[in-house]
């Protein structure tokens, strides 16, 4: 995070279209309730191995869950995201957030940056140059300065640490099992929001999976076959690629 950076809100509402917002698993079961539409997102690595940053082993291991995917495991991590590809549901026409009182932590922490390894960097925002030449410090020792916004980041990342075996489970109920290389892609897929809602509710335990990893480079497709994944590089039926 960026030292002596100044921020404060100015309403605009920019950060609340266009952006799918990475929801926890409780919020997630709330937007399903709601009628909302949640996107999944996939991405994997091997532990020490391919699609894992070395810099930021500790962080990705945490909120991971390693699955069986051809004769190896590999970690998993699945975000669950409000889907607003235009405005969000819950914009109004004043720009006002109409759950502002129970939005989600997500929507709390912007424009601060969750992962401990991303500085922040106001022109990769939405928010206007206005926003940054207000307010109160944001960042001190590389902490937010504010106590409140520090102990919402802690929030998010617990959740995602406590949620992932929960989340994996939803998507192996649903056959969501082909992750993309991370540093590579995501998958990306819209499940049907009364499946998901009944997944996400199931107390069974989840079936049996076999993962594999989407890759449409051939270089990396050798190398993770090589490490005993299992690659497809079919055309998805049933997800996107959202190749980097
Ligand atoms: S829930 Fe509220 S704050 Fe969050 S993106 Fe939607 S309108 Fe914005
Ligand atoms: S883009 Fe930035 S300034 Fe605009 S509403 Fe979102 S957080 Fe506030």
């Amino acid at each position: 995070m960026s030292e002596g950076l100044r921020f404060a809100c100015t309403g605009c509402g920019k950060c609340c279209s266009g952006h799918h917002v990475p929801l926890t698993l409780a919020e997630s079961h709330q937007w399903a309730r709601d009628g909302g539409q949640v996107v999944v997102l996939i991405e994997g690595f091997l532990a020490d191995g391919p699609g894992m940053p070395p810099e930021q082993r500790d962080h990705v291991l945490r909120r991971s869950l390693a699955v069986p995917c051809g004769n190896a495991q590999l970690h998993v991590s699945v975000t669950f995201a409000a889907f607003n590809p235009g405005r969000c549901r819950h914009l109004d026409a004043d720009n006002l957030c109409g759950i502002y009182a129970t939005r989600p932590l997500v929507c709390r922490i912007y424009p601060a940056e969750i992962n401990p390894h991303l500085p922040l960097r106001p022109d990769a925002k939405d928010c206007p140059p206005e926003a940054w030449q207000q307010g109160p410090q944001l960042i001190v020792g590389n902490r937010p300065a504010d106590p409140h916004l520090a102990a919402l980041i802690d929030a998010s990342r617990q959740a995602d640490r406590d949620d992932i075996a929960a989340k994996v489970a939803v998507c192996q109920r649903l056959g969501m099992t082909t992750s993309a290389l991370k540093g590579n892609g995501f998958t990306a897929w819209l499940p049907d929001m009364q499946a998901f809602l009944t997944a996400l509710e199931s107390r069974q335990q989840a079936p049996a999976a076999a993962w594999s990893v989407h890759l449409e480079d051939s270089d990396l497709t050798q190398d993770l076959q090589q490490h005993g994944l299992l690659t497809t590089a079919q055309a998805p039926v049933y997800y996107a690629f959202i190749g980097f």
